[in-house]
Order: structure tokens, then sequence, then C-alpha cells
């Protein structure tokens, strides 16, 4: 019998730890869902989480997810299209289109899948896809997934942009696709520029909103709403700010219905489970009837980035939660990451492949969970391994 040999496994991975670049999982305790977390089995303030609101643990959650599950099972036991809908499925895309302020939504399994079900059934081999250099890995794998050819534009630079539309007016159609709020930067896509362009050269406008619903515009609805722009397709995630799992598509009522038969990663995807869709309606619940939680979590972002920024700190970003501290080289980055766990802070080292080479980070987050205590704690550690480190 022919078997997988593994030497050259081996050597792959060697080569991965000689670059310094070797990933390896931490074990997170049940607490890591509020600020503070066990990790390893020590205590941290968790400074690195997506719970950007401190929802994933909340009783509200967790109760209706109990309820709902103990009357529907755990599994959702087929498709969305076979044995797997149920009508929190069906009461949670209500929920979001009147959340986005669109006429329809479809539920995905995750932002990931949504990523790769949208953009390549939308975007055919007659197309073109422009796409921001930054934009997360869902979305490079939805492009690569696609026929249609795809077209790198500069980070946020809309003369590139203006100019690859230009070269690219003979494709049968344009979409312009762009993270809302960038995962490993923090900062906002010029999202007015980019639809001054669409107009002018006929493209369509797909946003990512993974880390911007429930953050940024009018309670948390997103990224087209901070701008009051519309956008032509909004992609989301229920992972982060919303606290709960799951992934979706927002807009008008022909492109649900289009998605519902052509996205692959949604027709052949075993549904989640009807808890976790009540508990996520419960969510957007929460975040519409509590702007507190938002605003509390924009004097914090303020907080923080005012300190780091006089102590010398290369921040980048916005006022979003996202707050990527540049280190530089890998190897430094993770002696940084290491020395703010020995300290009490959990923010990991984000290296090469996942940021640009010499840009190696630690990308903090925010969570409106923290005090601004916490936020003290952090600065403060932050300059003490700052200096020792000669960062600052
Ligand atoms: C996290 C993330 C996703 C993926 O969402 P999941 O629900 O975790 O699969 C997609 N896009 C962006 C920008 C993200 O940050």
């Amino acid at each position: 019998m022919l078997r997988l040999t593994h030497k050259w496994l081996e050597q792959e991975v060697d080569a991965i730890k000689n670059q310094g670049l070797y990933r390896q999982l931490r074990t997170i305790s049940p607490s890591s869902r509020s600020k503070k977390s066990y990790i390893d089995g020590k205590e941290n303030i968790m400074a690195s989480s997506n719970n950007y609101l401190g929802l994933a643990g909340d009783k509200r959650l967790t109760d209706e997810a109990v309820t709902i599950m103990k009357e529907y099972g755990v599994g959702s036991t087929g498709s969305r299209l076979t044995t797997g809908n149920t009508i929190w499925h069906e009461k949670l895309e209500q929920r979001i289109a009147e959340f986005k302020n669109e006429e329809a939504a479809l539920v995905f399994s995750s932002g990931y899948l949504a990523n790769i079900g949208v953009i390549s059934s939308l975007a055919g081999s007659e197309d073109i896809i422009l796409s921001d250099q930054f934009n997360h890995a869902s979305i490079i794998d939805g492009c690569r997934l696609s026929k249609a050819k795809t077209s790198v534009y500069r980070h946020t630079d809309m003369e590139d942009l203006e100019v690859k539309l230009i070269h690219n007016q003979h494709f049968r159609r344009r979409f312009i696709v762009t993270d809302g709020v960038f995962s490993m930067d923090g900062n906002i896509a010029p999202l007015r520029e980019i639809k001054v362009l669409a107009e002018k050269y006929d493209a369509y406008i797909i946003v990512d909103d993974a880390h911007a619903t429930g953050v940024i515009g009018k309670n948390g609805r997103g990224t087209a709403d901070h701008f009051d722009v519309p956008v032509d397709v909004t992609v989301g995630t229920f992972s982060k700010a919303i606290g709960t799992e799951g992934g979706f598509v927002a807009g008008s009522r022909p492109l649900i219905d289009y998605l519902r038969n052509r996205a692959r990663s949604f027709i052949f995807q075993t549904a989640l489970p009807p808890g976790i869709m009540a508990a996520t309606i419960k969510a957007i619940d929460i975040i519409e009837s509590t702007p507190e939680l938002q605003s509390h979590l924009q004097h914090l972002i303020h907080l923080i980035r005012t300190e780091l920024l006089d102590y010398g700190f290369d921040i980048r970003g916005e006022h979003t939660p996202i707050l990527p501290v540049i280190i530089g080289e890998s190897e430094k980055s993770m002696y940084f990451s290491k020395a703010l766990e020995k300290e009490g802070i959990f923010a990991p080292a984000i290296r090469p492949p996942s940021v640009p080479n010499g840009e190696s980070r630690i990308r903090m987050t925010i969570m409106a969970a923290h005090t601004e205590q916490d936020i003290q704690q952090i600065c403060k550690t932050f300059y003490n391994v700052g200096k020792k480190l000669e960062v600052i």
C-alpha cells in the first residue's frame, strides 16, 4: 500500500520554523468570553479578541441558545435547501435585512463561506474583480474560486483603482470588493470615493463588513451607514461584534434569490444550529437597543490611541476596535507579545503572510467589556515592554 511519506512535510515545517513563522495553537478557557481569560492556565487581560461588544458570553444570548437548542436539538441535520432550514434562520434573515436597511439577507455558515460563495457566483469569466491589496483572505479565496479576472489595487489607493477601472471597461461587469474595516490595519475603506468611481465607471460594490457590523455606523449598522453610501452587496459575520457564529449577505431581493440558487458554499453546507440563529437575533436586538455599548467602546478606543501615540508607538488604524502596534521584524514582535503575556496582557503577534514583511505587529483589539483601568494597565505594560525592547 502506498503511503504518504512524511519526510517532505517535516522539511516544509522546518522551513516554516526557520523563518520564525511557525504557528501553534493556544488553549483558551471559557472565561476568554470576557475581558479576563485563562490562557494555558494563566490569567490575562484579553486584548486581542474579536468580541468587541463583549456579547459572546452574554447570559441573554446563552440562555436563548440553550432554550432553542433544547427544543430543536444541537445539529441542524442538513443544508438549508434540504432539512436544515427553520423559522429561526428565516427570522434572523429578516432581522438582518431590517438592521442593514436592505431588502433581504441570506445566512451562510461563516463569513468565510459567505465571501467565497458571493464572489465566485457573482463574478464570471467575462468579468473583472478589483480587489483592495489588504482584503481578507476569504475575499482573496473568493476571487481565486471565481472564473473572473482579478486585479489588485494598492491599499485604499483611489488613483490606482481609477486607472484599473479605466483599463478594464471592456469587461462585461466590474466588481469592486473591499473590507469595510480592514482586519489587520483597523482603518476604514474610503467608501464615498469608491462609490464615485463605481458610478463613473459602472462597477458594483461589494463590502465585507466583518469588523464594521456592530461597531461603526448608527447602532452599529456598518460601513455603508457610517458614510451614508448605499452599496450593492454587504457581506458580514456574526462571529465578531455580534458574538455568535455564522456569516451573512445583505442586499436586494434578486441578489439573495440568485445566491440561494448559485452560491455553492450556501447550497452544499449544513445549516447552522437554530439555537445559534436565535441567539444572534437576541444579539442584534441588544446592539440596537444599547447604543452605550458602542459609545463606551469608542471612548476606550480614543483613550488608548491617545496614550500609545503619546508614548511614540507606531500605530495604525482609525477609531475602530482594531489597534495595530507596528513592531517590525517578526521575531521581535514575538518577543514583544511574550513579554506582554508575562505581564498579564494577551495580544498575539501577527506576522507574514498575514501582514507584509517587516510590518509584524501586535494586533490589539479593544472591547466594550474593558474598563478605563484595564486600558491604563494595558498602556503601562506596553510602555514598559516598548522601552525594554527599544521599540519606543
Ligand atoms: C473574520 C473575517 C471573515 C470571516 O468570518 P468568519 O465568520 O470568521 O468565517 C471575513 N472577512 C473578514 C474581513 C474577517 O475579518
